[in-house]
Order: C-alpha cells, then sequence, then structure tokens
C-alpha cells in the first residue's frame, strides 16, 4: 500500500446497484482499499429527449462515413454497426443514456451518507434546460461542490451563451464546473459528434469567467480511435489560472508529459471508477506512481493539489 490519503477528482457511483446509498457503501469500501481518503463524486444526466430530437439515422451515418477513409481496412463493430444499422445504433445509444444516468439528487443521497468521503458534483440535463438545471442545483448547493457538462452527451458548445447562468450560479456559490473533453464511447468517437468537447472551448469559458475554477476531465486526450485527440488544446488551457486537468481515463504517456511541459500544479487524479472497463482504483494510482516523473509531482497529483483547490474553494 502506498499510504497516502488520496483524493480522487473523477469518480462515479458504481453501476452495480442501483440504490444510490448501497452504491455509495461500495465505492467508499472500494476507496478503503485503494487509500483514497475523498472522492468527488459525479452525476451523469444524458438528456434522452434532447438527444431523439437531434440524432436520426441519417446524421450519423454521415458523421461514421466522415471517418472511413481512415479506418476503412478495420471499421470497429460500433462504426459498422452505424453505417449499417443506424436505427439499431440510436436505440442503443438511448439505452445506454438510460442506464447509466445518474441523477444528482442521487449523488447528494450518497454523500449525505457519507459526508467525510464523497464531494458532490451535479450534472447538466440539456432535457431540463438551464433553468430547471440551476433550481436544482441550487436546491442542493450546501453539499454540491459543483457541476459537469457533457458536451458530448448534451450537444453543448462550453461557451454557450446558454449556459452562462450555470456559470454565474458557480461564480457566486465558489462551486467547481468540471467539462468533460475528448471522445465518449460509442457514436461519440466521431468527430462530427465530439466536436463540442474541446479544451480550447472550456478556455474561452474561462477567460469569461475568470472567478470559476473549471477542470478539463480527461485532458482532452480520451478516444479510442486517436489517443491524445485534444490533448495538445488541454496543455494550452492550462496556462489560464483557473484551468485544472484531470487524469481519469487518460494514458500515462500524456500525464508525464504534461508534468514535463507544463508542471504538476494543475494536474489532479481521477480514477473515472468504474468506467475504465477492467481496471480498479487501485490500479490507477498504481500506475500514478509508476509514471517517470519526480516524487513531489505524484504526491501533488494524487492529493495536494486536490487538497489546495478544496480549501481554497471553502469545500476543506
Ligand atoms: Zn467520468
Amino acid at each position: 500500500m502506498h499510504g497516502m490519503r488520496v483524493i480522487d477528482f473523477h469518480t462515479h457511483l458504481p453501476f452495480r446497484y442501483k440504490d444510490p446509498v448501497e452504491a455509495a457503501s461500495y465505492l467508499v469500501s472500494v476507496m478503503d482499499r485503494s487509500g483514497v481518503e475523498r472522492a468527488v463524486v459525479i452525476a451523469i444526466e444524458g438528456g434522452v429527449r434532447s438527444f431523439r430530437r437531434r440524432m436520426n439515422p441519417r446524421y450519423i451515418r454521415e458523421a461514421a462515413e466522415e471517418i472511413l477513409d481512415y479506418v476503412a481496412y478495420n471499421p470497429s463493430a460500433a462504426l459498422r454497426k452505424i453505417l449499417f444499422e443506424p436505427e439499431e445504433s440510436i436505440k442503443e445509444h438511448e439505452t445506454l443514456l438510460v442506464e447509466h444516468r445518474r441523477r444528482t439528487e442521487e449523488v447528494v443521497m450518497a454523500a449525505e451518507r457519507f459526508p467525510d468521503r464523497l464531494l458532490p458534483v451535479g450534472s447538466f440535463n440539456p432535457d431540463l434546460g438551464v433553468e430547471e438545471t440551476l433550481k436544482r442545483l441550487r436546491r442542493y448547493q450546501d453539499v454540491l461542490i459543483g457541476v459537469k457538462i457533457y458536451p458530448t452527451l448534451h450537444c453543448i458548445h462550453p461557451a454557450s451563451r446558454n449556459l452562462q447562468p450555470l456559470y454565474n450560479w458557480a461564480a457566486k456559490n465558489r462551486k467547481i464546473v468540471i467539462i468533460h473533453t475528448g471522445c465518449d464511447p460509442g457514436m461519440w468517437e466521431l468527430p462530427k459528434l465530439c466536436r463540442y468537447a474541446r479544451p480550447k472551448y472550456v478556455a474561452e469559458a474561462a477567460r469569461k469567467n475568470p472567478d470559476v475554477v473549471y477542470v478539463i476531465a480527461h485532458m482532452g486526450a480520451y478516444s479510442m480511435l486517436m489517443p491524445g485527440i485534444f490533448f495538445r488544446e488541454a496543455l494550452n488551457a492550462a496556462q489560464l489560472e483557473n484551468i485544472y486537468l484531470d487524469t481519469s481515463a487518460t494514458e500515462p504517456i500524456f500525464i508525464e508529459r504534461a508534468v514535463e511541459e507544463i508542471g504538476y500544479e494543475k494536474i489532479l487524479y481521477g480514477s473515472d471508477y468504474p468506467y475504465v472497463v477492467g481496471v480498479d482504483m487501485r490500479d490507477t494510482i498504481e500506475e500514478i506512481l509508476s509514471l517517470d516523473i519526480p516524487g513531489e509531482a505524484k504526491r501533488a497529483i494524487l492529493r495536494e493539489n486536490a487538497e489546495r483547490l478544496l480549501k481554497n474553494l471553502g469545500v476543506l
């Protein structure tokens, strides 16, 4: 065991338990055996109605055809499905959105059960819209430490004017905004469908909202087809004082390179537990510990950066 009291800045409730409190108990047991003291636990609300409104077979087939040139020799099963059975593919993704949904209320309940261990982050919900989302965030604002936006699932530009009320809320109440960047599994691997999930757009929002702390999840690097897809942009974005990067679902090589190029102060450890299939929380900590970077950088990434940030925001 590493003997550190790690802070994990990116987790979700395990899906093996539907009940949020049972899921939270299980999450805490995983944290215990991994040496994690606190975890940021993030809601996921995809917006099934807005997805259905936006997606049609022709649109996603065209999105898939765009990349045929460079995957022509080995189109993945998911891509083949989109090309030849687009309607089926849309239905499958709808089901995924429903199955993986974890409402803001659920992470709040989880954190209320384990107030010293879990730090809940709510989710924007495109079906509800900004005003309704805000109402819920306000209702739980004593417990929530921030809100997450998924530019892929939500199909929204991070600097969109529609999101400004959320950012005003975050500025006023010292809440964090976490933004998913890079691709997402399935059809969200397609460039057309992850086009808003770029760190440079997070930077655009961060420049307009200097009082809000933004976390760029996955360092812009997550993609099955093209690992490191927007990694460069994430490094540039992190030059802004109010932007941090989290390491969740990021290949070790990118974390090493980030430390080398921008230093370690803006990098937060995140496991993305339980979403990285076959990888336990402890494995992702071991991964950081075995990086080719100085020991002080490892300690900063696994705990000290997060601790300092959370103290600055009055959370700890
Ligand atoms: Zn995640």
